[in-house]
């Protein structure tokens, strides 16, 4: 049975960073979120239900389908929430975006 990168990195004895190779524990490399997962330190966590970091929902106006995505740097701040069209529904080229903050209120980008 082969090891996949994801069992070397949660779990086993002689435990080694992904990043700089420096023994478990010894780098501050990685930082383990609060729901139990690890991430790049500086990153966000990337649990798609992570109850600790921000997520920002993103709606489509037209089908309603909706999803929670890590926040994008090119939001603007306080983006909770994210009007824009599926790729199904995308008509032509043109689409708008709208942001939105957590109170519902139109962010200006
Ligand atoms: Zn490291
Ligand atoms: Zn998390
Ligand atoms: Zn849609």
């Amino acid at each position: 049975m082969s090891r996949s990168p994801i069992d070397v990195l949660f779990g086993h004895a002689d435990m080694r960073c992904t990043i700089c190779g420096a023994p478990a524990g010894a780098c501050s490399c990685w930082t383990r979120c609060a729901c139990g997962w690890t991430y790049e330190t500086g990153k966000a966590c990337r649990n798609p239900n992570c109850t600790v970091s921000p997520r920002v929902t993103i709606v489509c106006p037209t089908c309603g389908r909706s999803k929670h995505m890590l926040p994008d740097p090119s939001d603007p701040p306080r983006t909770a929430r994210i009007l824009l069209d599926c790729p199904k529904c995308i008509r032509g080229a043109t689409t708008t975006i709208e942001y939105f903050d957590a109170e519902g209120n139109e962010i200006d980008g």
